[in-house]
């Protein structure tokens, strides 16, 4: 038995295992596959016209249709989240 919360971050983290992070020239994206039983992969517009890069918006029906923060933009922000801890870790280390 697991809760709705359980379930969603057990999503996050699928998503988080599989999503890959591209670039063409609108800018960056990050391709997250479904983790519903939807099939598809959907493409998270990234914004990097600040300090820190975050999920804009999503082509999946939740976002694009309903505007919710779905499961791909949280996965793809941890992503960019857990880079930039690497990273400062990597410094303070040194
Ligand atoms: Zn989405």
């Amino acid at each position: 038995m697991s809760t709705y919360y359980q379930r969603k971050e057990a999503r996050i983290q699928a998503a988080m295992a599989t999503l890959t992070i591209n670039t063409d020239i609108f800018g960056t994206f990050a391709l997250v596959p479904s983790t519903s039983k939807r099939i598809g992969v959907y493409s998270v517009t990234i914004n990097e016209t600040g300090k820190v890069p975050f999920a804009e918006r999503c082509t999946c029906p939740g976002n694009a249709e309903h505007g919710c923060r779905c499961t791909h933009m949280i996965a793809t922000d941890r992503m960019f989240l857990r880079t930039s801890m690497y990273v400062f870790r990597r410094m303070q280390a040194v």
